[in-house]
C-alpha cells in the first residue's frame, strides 16, 4: 500500500500548512509525479479521498500531473522519452543513457481559501 502511505504523508503536509492559517480551508493540492516514480495515480487518488473523508480536508481536490521521463543516449546523444526503466535507445539500441527526470514527486501548489473573499 505504497500509495496509501504516500497519500497520508501528503495529507500531513497539508495539515501542517493549514495549522499556520487558522480559519482557512484547503481547496486543492497539485502534485507533479514522474512517470518513473512508480506511483499509481488512481490508487493515490483513491487513498487520498478515503483518508480525508470526514476530516476538515474532506472535499478538497487532488490534481495529479504526470510528467514524462526522458533519457539521453550515451552512445549517440539521442534524447528520447521512455515508459519503462529499461527502454533502449530507439536510434541505436543502446541502453546506456543518462536519465533526464521522470522520477520526481513534488507538490506543485496548494490552493487555500482564506475566507476573506
Ligand atoms: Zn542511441
Amino acid at each position: 500500500m505504497h500509495e496509501l502511505s504516500l497519500a497520508q504523508s501528503i495529507i500531513e503536509i497539508i495539515e501542517h500548512e493549514m495549522k499556520s492559517r487558522p480559519g482557512a480551508r484547503a481547496e486543492a493540492i497539485g502534485l507533479r509525479i514522474g512517470a518513473l516514480a512508480a506511483v499509481d495515480a488512481e490508487a493515490l487518488r483513491f487513498g487520498f479521498e478515503a483518508s480525508i473523508k470526514d476530516t476538515p480536508l474532506d472535499g478538497m481536490r487532488l490534481d495529479i500531473n504526470i510528467t514524462e521521463a526522458e533519457r539521453q543516449c550515451l552512445m549517440c546523444d539521442h534524447r528520447y522519452k521512455l515508459t519503462a526503466l529499461d527502454t533502449p535507445c530507439p536510434q541505436c539500441g543502446s541502453s546506456d543513457a543518462i536519465p533526464l527526470g521522470g522520477d520526481e514527486l513534488d507538490i506543485e501548489y496548494l490552493e487555500v481559501d482564506d475566507g476573506k473573499s
